[in-house]
């Protein structure tokens, strides 16, 4: 009976905030952040500037820093609204690794075999499957991994440029969405930080054939946090109905 009542507790826990377990650095400069003017564009903004891809109303020192054993492209679409887009919290949580880029322009490489593309094409290969195909022993194959950051729709015409078509497509495993904003697609289709966010975590797995701690999980800081103020908000206000 006290199991029954414990792993209740613990699923309630875990629906309240499905994200306990990671090890995600402490929200409380966030919670006093106001909304402030970014030092760089001059708009007003809270927590961070979409834009900058810089914090705004708080010392940067405060947030995490992440950093990742590859360099990360995100590849954005002109028509999908950046303040939408979760891309800028790999660009603001790992400055010195991640890249966006507004499409039509997409990043040249050197060698295009050391490249990743994450993209669930028939095409694709697990990284599992990928490690096999490589052989190699060396981690350090890869220099670079690319994610779109578009809707549906506007992916095509990333997908199809002639510059990507080369470019070893990977697609991901067992990733569920916790997006706020569901687009009426399946819950395996992520937010481009969640994407960034399982890459990793797979890719010390099968690549970098290593036990993961936790590295790469302040990757979701900004996304967990938005995440349990959402959930908090309508928990209030369904509260309030009932009063
Ligand atoms: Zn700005």
């Amino acid at each position: 009976m006290a199991d029954e009542v414990e792993n209740l507790d613990e699923q309630r826990k875990l629906e309240e905030n499905p994200f306990a377990s990671l090890k995600i650095s402490s929200f409380e400069v966030l919670r006093d952040a106001e909304r402030s003017t970014c030092k760089k564009c001059k708009a007003s903004r809270k927590y961070y500037c979409y834009k900058c891809f810089d914090v705004v109303g708080i010392e940067r020192s405060m947030i995490p820093f992440v950093s990742l054993p590859l360099q990360v492209d995100i590849i954005k679409h002109k028509g999908e609204v950046m303040g939408k887009s979760t891309a800028c919290h790999a660009a603001i949580l790992a400055p010195d690794n991640v890249t966006i880029h507004h499409f039509p322009t997409i990043p040249q490489f050197k060698s295009k075999e050391k490249v990743i593309l994450v993209y669930p094409s028939e095409t694709a290969l697990s990284l599992g499957d990928l490690e096999k195909k490589t052989s190699s022993n060396d981690c350090t194959h890869f220099d670079h991994v690319i994610f779109i950051d578009s809707t549906w729709d506007q992916t095509h015409s990333i997908i199809s440029d002639p510059r990507l078509a080369d470019i070893q497509r990977v697609k991901l495993e067992n990733a569920t969405t916790y997006f706020w904003r569901p687009q009426r697609k399946p819950s395996t289709c992520l937010a481009t930080i969640e994407a960034v966010y399982y890459f990793f975590k797979e890719y010390q797995k099968y690549i970098m054939k290593s036990d993961y701690d936790g590295q790469f999980d302040n990757l979701l800081y900004f996304f967990v946090f938005q995440y349990l103020l959402i959930k908090q908000k309508k928990r209030k206000s369904k509260r309030q109905k009932l009063e």
